[in-house]
């Protein structure tokens, strides 16, 4: 559903109107004397279903629950407030049905738990193309380099080495089911990245180096984020290299067909109907041994209840009676990150016949890394820009023929002049989607982990929380989501046991 330019346009109702005026009309009582409106065609009541675990929202999180809360014999059932399953895991079709993820993307080593569902799933994998040269642009310079190590300044790269050698060994500290209570968890979260980065990077290519990473694994900037939360993060994923390599690393390789058949699959493997879409949760309401949760098209009365859904969006929901307030005050200082894309197709991938790998590395916005992202068939050539934080700020004040012109313009400044002839260009930036309203995952500033983390992983009487945000391993990642499942329907099969 795209138009020339290729804006998402999201069809869908806007959740949030919806959300907020449920939300009031729960809270405030009914003016006196108000002018009555005239009736309204009275609207169709939504069914009453009873399960033992209501799921509410079918990203992978979710889907990974609900199928092992089933596998362990207890009736459940999934409401997702879009029209499709897989939330962060979105897959659009260009005019000529190639996929183009707008959400997640790669699959690399160590991610073993998405790379099982997929296997199992018939979802087969290809390498991202990385034969020939990236492109570095800095300073207005463009240079070619093989592998790894850009071509900058000695001393810079030899600093930035040591920072990276420095981060994963604070890492091997974190505990990361409590990175709040590794021993230096008060000195970490008492800063910034930016903070850390000024204290012991001295070289500019080594400051640019890290506030890059920051940005591509975040999508928010240096100043935004706490230590200890990169920390953590490199230690739920292994270590920095993992995170950010193309071989060897979280961007080795792609799903064929699109990342979102896996969503689809999983809740396909529940069973016809088992999951209620188009249905955004508006109440979840405990009473006694039973909680209700009422949503557009489906009132769901369950004895648990599992809130799949990235913590933003959680508070959203009203609650009765009301979230523990830790959790609640835990939520309300998690933000997502700001990230968009920006998709070009071509006739033909034309940077790889001039030996690039497709991977671009610059310090100016929008786009500052790209990917090769043609299907294994070769053709048609498909381009991605990320953009992320601050530049998607930007992003999102542009018009769409700005946007077009913008991101063509420095595919062109990175892969040549073959670049200003798309036959397709698509964008979406998630901070602009109802239901996201960011990506890729939440991201603490300092002082939160420490002071709320406790209530991270916990439940709240009958109603139990997970997704990404809550993985030890890989967190923020597909594999991360799957892991937050598993983990969560374990804990609610036990208590209903
Ligand atoms: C641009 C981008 C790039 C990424 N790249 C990668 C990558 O390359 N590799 C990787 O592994 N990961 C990547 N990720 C991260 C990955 O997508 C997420 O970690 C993962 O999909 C999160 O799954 P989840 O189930 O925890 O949450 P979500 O996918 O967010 O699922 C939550 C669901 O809840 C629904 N929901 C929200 N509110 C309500 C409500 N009130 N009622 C009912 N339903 C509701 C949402 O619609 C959504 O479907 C990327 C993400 C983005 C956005």
């Amino acid at each position: 559903m795209t138009d020339s330019i290729g804006t998402r346009r999201v069809g869908r109702r806007g959740f949030l109107a919806g959300a907020g005026a449920g939300a009031l009309a729960g809270a405030l009582p009914a003016t006196a004397g108000a002018a009555k409106k005239p009736a309204k065609k009275a609207a169709k009541k939504p069914k009453t279903k009873k399960v033992d675990v209501c799921v509410v929202g079918a990203g992978l999180c979710g889907l990974t629950a609900a199928r092992d809360l089933r596998r362990a014999g207890l009736k459940v059932h999934v409401i997702e407030a879009d029209k499709r399953v897989g939330g962060r895991v979105w897959t659009d079709f260009t005019s000529d049905h190639v996929p183009a993820n707008y959400g997640a993307t790669f699959i690399g080593p160590g991610q073993d738990r998405i790379a099982a569902l997929a296997s199992e799933l018939g979802v087969k994998t290809y390498l991202t193309y990385n034969d020939g040269k990236n492109v570095l642009y800095f300073d207005g310079q463009r240079q070619l380099y093989t592998g790894t190590v850009p071509p900058i300044d000695v001393a810079s790269l030899v600093e930035a080495q040591l920072l990276i050698n420095q981060l994963n060994s604070m890492a091997q500290e974190i505990d990361p089911a409590a990175p709040w209570k590794a021993p230096h968890a008060k000195e970490w979260d008492g800063q910034t990245f930016e903070t850390w980065k000024l204290a012991n990077a001295k070289t500019d290519g080594a400051r640019k180096l890290m506030d890059l990473a920051i940005e591509a694994l975040f999508s928010v900037q240096s100043p935004e984020v706490s230590l200890l939360f990169v920390v953590f993060y490199i230690r739920s994923a292994g270590n920095l290299n993992l995170l950010v390599d193309t071989p060897g690393g979280a961007q080795e390789s792609q799903f064929v067909g699109g990342s979102q058949q896996i969503p689809e699959k999983l809740a396909a493997s529940l069973g016809k109907g088992a999951v209620t879409l188009d249905s955004p949760v508006r109440y979840v309401i405990t009473k006694g041994r039973l909680t209700t949760v009422r949503s557009e098209r489906i009132t769901v009365v369950a004895r648990r209840v599992l809130i799949a859904v990235p913590p933003p969006m959680v508070t959203r929901i009203v609650f009765e009676p009301g979230l523990a307030a830790l959790k609640d005050q835990l939520y309300q200082h998690l933000p997502l990150g700001s990230i968009g894309k920006a998709i070009a197709i071509y006739d033909t991938p034309f940077w790889r016949k001039a030996g690039l790998t497709g991977q671009a590395t610059g310090d100016t916005g929008p786009m500052k890394a790209t990917f090769d992202l043609t299907p294994p068939s070769g053709s048609p050539g498909v381009m991605m820009g990320f953009i992320d934080g601050q530049d998607a700020r930007v992003f999102g004040t542009w018009t769409q023929q700005e946007r077009h012109d913008r991101c063509i313009e420095q595919f062109a400044v990175y892969f040549g002049d073959e670049a200003r002839k798309p036959r397709q260009f698509l964008n979406v930036l998630w901070d602009e989607q109802p239901l996201h309203r960011g990506c890729p995952v939440t991201v603490p500033g300092p002082g939160v982990l420490t002071a709320f983390g406790d209530a991270l992983h916990a439940r709240d009487g009958a109603r139990f929380f997970a997704s990404t945000e809550t993985a030890t391993v890989w967190a923020g990642y597909m594999d991360g989501a799957i892991q937050a499942g598993q983990t969560v329907a374990a804990e609610i099969a036990k208590d209903l046991g």
